[in-house]
């Protein structure tokens, strides 16, 4: 029995310990002795002194501890552990805490081991609040990892990449490898100096939030330098203690809405400046509240000085010509389009012309909106008038000497036939049909004038189209085109022979003139209801999409190179005005590369 034991002797030095302490005496672990703070760890009475261990703390059996008491007992070695965890039986549950433990074995003094000094502080909290904070970490980091948006941590006053997600590596148009653990100019070195730096120092410094809008930011991506637009914050991140150790970014990219928005931006520019350049005023109507929001440009346009309701501008149209603007919107209600040209009153009682021009806006299929232009157009109006007058005189002038030319010439044709050279024979040929040539031209102004003055006059009797047809082709077979006639010719409409075939005969002439490699055209005659449809189609190059809508105005002319003789551009105006007067219709459906199907309709009856 050991009695040179310093510690069983005082048993008080061990129970006043400030340490959890346990003696243990045998290879069974008997507890000699223990303090408070030992039971109090254990959860365990006083009385259990005496007891084994594993009799009074029966859970140790599956754990550790049993074993390497053993093998401290049967080497002598101490042994000791730092946080390690120990599930104890406290009011029938197992409880886990964590201890700082040591085990020391107790010689007598001839050496030999009879028990066990044991030693425990207790960490639990210590660990717990350590484990909290590491999970609290763990879930911070997630939180940043799995973001929607880019986000990412810069920690010290280096503001070094710590976390940073897959969005923002993209937004960078980095490699993570290329940044994290790095300060983050130094890893993003073409963020510099625009301004970010001194931002993030700030952040960092006074743990003021700092907040972007779509702030341009320059950025090495594709291998190129890249504007992109973001939208972020720097937020500052805090110690418990209310120290600053760095700061959290978040950041959504919105390069692609800010560049949309300032395309629109720009191509409403363009076209204010169009507007202004053109001097055209505009206007946008709402068709349910009649409610008008007018340009400037308009009010001047219209002499309108204060605030007006839209009946104050339809008050402005002349009273002749209110007919012609009402039919135009009810069109548009239908088309989609609007176009009018009318005169307006003013003040000084000049006459002032105007053109609007516009497009009906729907919403689930309802007309809303009607937005457009209207522009002065009076000295177009005018311009147009003089050279109509000036037409006018010229033709009529020049139609007397060309009827005495013409009459010459065939006196000359005539007497001279046998006596002539070839080659004055073929001079005088060209002169008769350059005179032809000029008389058509000649004709066509005329028809011009007419038109203008109302004064072109329409006989219409019962025709066969057959009969049409044979007038006008025979002469375009001469040019060595051929002639393939399509659908009934039998068919009668009720017309004026001469203006329908004039018709007729400037759509084949453009046909030979615009389609010169075509070779054949057809000639189709089709019944409709109440009416005969005649087309001439030809296979040429077609007329570009845009020209179309103005292919039947006055002057107009589509792309002519390289076309001979290619006239005034009055030969289609003239014809629509005809057929307009019968009644009918004029048209052209063109597919460019493919041909020209150029049609009209004439009633039957
Ligand atoms: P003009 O022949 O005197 O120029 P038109 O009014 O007969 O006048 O024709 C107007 C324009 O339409 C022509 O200048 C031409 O550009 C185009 N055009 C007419 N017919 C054809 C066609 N068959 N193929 C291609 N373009 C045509």
């Amino acid at each position: 029995m050991p009695v040179n034991n310093p510690f069983l002797q005082p048993h008080n030095i061990i129970e006043n310990l400030p340490i959890a302490t346990a003696l243990f005496e045998g290879i069974e672990m008997k507890l000699v002795s223990v303090n408070e703070a030992m039971l109090k760890l254990w959860g365990r009475e006083k009385s259990i002194t005496g007891s084994r261990l594993l009799d009074f703390m029966p859970e140790l059996k599956e754990q550790k501890f049993p074993g390497l008491l053993k093998e401290v007992y049967e080497t002598g070695n101490p042994h000791y552990e730092y946080d390690a965890a120990v599930y104890i039986q406290v009011e029938g549950a197992l409880k886990e805490i964590f201890m700082d433990y040591t085990y020391n074995a107790l010689k007598d003094s001839s050496g030999n081991i009879y028990g066990i000094l044991v030693t425990a502080l207790d960490v639990t909290e210590r660990i717990l609040s350590k484990k909290k904070l590491q999970e609290s970490e763990q879930n911070f980091r997630n939180l940043v990892l799995h973001a929607p948006v880019a986000m990412c941590v810069l920690k010290g006053p280096r503001l070094q990449v710590e976390i940073a997600n897959e969005r923002i590596f993209e937004l960078w148009g980095k490699k993570p490898e290329e940044v994290t653990h790095k300060p983050i100019f130094e890893g993003l070195p073409e963020a510099r100096e625009q301004g970010l730096e001194e931002i993030l120092q700030h952040v960092y410094t006074t743990g003021n939030r700092f907040i972007a809008d779509e702030r341009p930011v320059n950025l090495l991506r594709n291998g190129k330098i890249e504007t992109t637009y973001i939208n972020f914050v720097y937020e500052a991140l805090y110690e418990t203690d209310e120290k600053i150790t760095g700061v959290m970014a978040v950041a959504v990219e919105v390069t692609d809405q800010v560049e949309a928005r300032h395309k629109v931006e720009e191509a409403e520019e363009r076209a204010r400046l169009a507007i202004e350049a053109a001097d055209v005023g505009t206007f946008d109507l709402n068709l349910e509240s009649h409610e008008m929001i007018t340009s400037a440009r308009l009010d001047t346009i219209f002499g309108i000085e204060e605030p007006a309701d839209h009946r104050d501008y339809v008050a402005k149209v002349h009273p002749e010509d209110k007919s012609v603007r009402e039919k135009a919107h009810a069109e548009a209600l239908k088309t989609g389009k609007l176009f009018y040209e009318v005169r307006l009153l003013t003040d000084n009682n000049s006459i002032k012309w105007v053109r609007a021009e516009g497009k009906v806006h729907y919403v689930s299929s309802k007309p809303s909106r009607m937005l457009g232009t209207m522009t002065d157009i009076t000295s177009e109006k005018n311009i147009r008038q003089q050279k109509d007058d000036f037409i006018g005189i010229a033709s009529h002038e020049l139609k007397t000497p060309m009827t005495s030319l013409k009459a010459s010439l065939q006196l000359l044709t005539r007497n001279l036939k046998n006596e002539l050279t070839p080659a004055a024979a073929a001079l005088l040929n060209q002169s008769n049909s350059s005179l032809a040539k000029l008389g058509n031209l000649i004709e066509d102004l005329l028809n011009v004038t007419r038109i203008n003055e109302g004064q072109l006059s329409i006989h219409k009797t019962k025709l066969n189209v057959a009969k049409l047809t044979n007038g006008c082709c025979n002469h375009i077979k001469s040019t060595g085109f051929d002639i393939i006639y399509e659908g009934d010719l039998d068919l009668q409409i009720y017309a004026d022979m001469l203006r329908i075939e004039q018709v007729l005969i400037n759509m084949l002439n453009n046909a030979v003139k615009y389609a010169p490699n075509s070779k054949t055209i057809v000639v189709k005659a089709e019944k409709l209801p109440g009416f005969v449809k005649i087309s001439v189609i030809d296979r040429g190059p077609g007329i570009p999409t845009d020209k179309i809508p103005h292919i039947f105005e006055r002057y107009y002319q589509a792309d002519n190179k390289g076309v001979q003789f290619a006239g005034l551009g009055l030969g289609l105006y003239i014809s629509a005005q005809i057929i307009n007067r019968h009644g009918g219709k004029i048209g052209v459906g063109s597919e460019p590369g493919k041909g020209s199907t150029f049609w009209f309709t004439i009633p039957e009856e």
